[in-house]
């Protein structure tokens, strides 16, 4: 089993969760953000690394020491990293539980790859964009279904203690309103964690 990378970014600090990360980005990703941060996860022209799970352990484990010694590990983000469970079940089974691993996800995927990361990803950043169908459309390209249906599947399996959600106040496209609109919604279904944040658009 090989997954394609876009990038593997050593040494970040508390950016994730605790400790040393590293983030291992894949290609693929099902929306089209109209601010993407990035674009070069679903270009077509992009370079990529296929690597087995094997040959990624292989790579980042020169930075063991540094996980084990501040509760770091990997994160996996992209691009869309659930699309590729099944890759990061192997890879966990390569690290075993002295790495964290995280996901950051738009949790727009189907509903077994949010099963299978379940069983083996410590933390997840769900990048929910907006609650709101209309407004969450019209700033990816997709509805949202199947990441409200995904968030209670998520939440009854590993509970809201591993969950942050960021929700991005997006410029044209949502207001504060809609934004706490969004939190309460969130909050009724269990969660507890959030991170909220806005993001910064150059202007053209
Ligand atoms: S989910 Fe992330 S990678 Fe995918 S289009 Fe949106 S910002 Fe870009």
């Amino acid at each position: 089993m090989k997954a394609p990378f876009v990038a593997i970014a050593r040494h970040r600090i508390q950016t994730d969760g605790q400790g040393v990360t590293t983030l291992c980005g894949f290609y693929g990703c099902p929306l089209r953000c109209k601010y993407c941060i990035n674009p070069q996860s679903f270009n077509e022209k992009t370079k990529t690394t296929a690597m087995t799970p094997q040959e990624l352990y292989e790579r980042v484990k020169i930075d063991d020491l540094y996980f084990v010694a501040t509760n770091g590990g990997v994160t996996f983000g992209g691009g869309e990293p659930l699309l590729y469970a099944g890759f990061i079940a192997e890879f966990r089974k390569l690290c075993g539980d002295k790495w964290r691993l995280c996901a950051e996800t738009s949790l727009n995927v189907p509903n077994e790859a949010v099963r299978v990361a379940a069983g083996c990803i410590d933390e997840f950043f769900v990048d929910i964009k907006d609650m709101n169908v209309d407004i969450y459309k019209s700033y990816t390209g997709l509805d949202n279904t199947a990441v409200t249906d995904n968030l209670k599947l998520l939440l009854s399996l590993v509970g809201s203690e591993r969950i942050t959600l960021r929700i991005p106040l997006i410029k044209n496209y949502n207001t504060e309103r809609d934004r706490e609109s969004s939190v309460d919604i969130l909050k009724s279904l269990g969660f507890t964690k959030f991170d909220l944040f806005e993001y910064k658009i150059k202007e053209k």
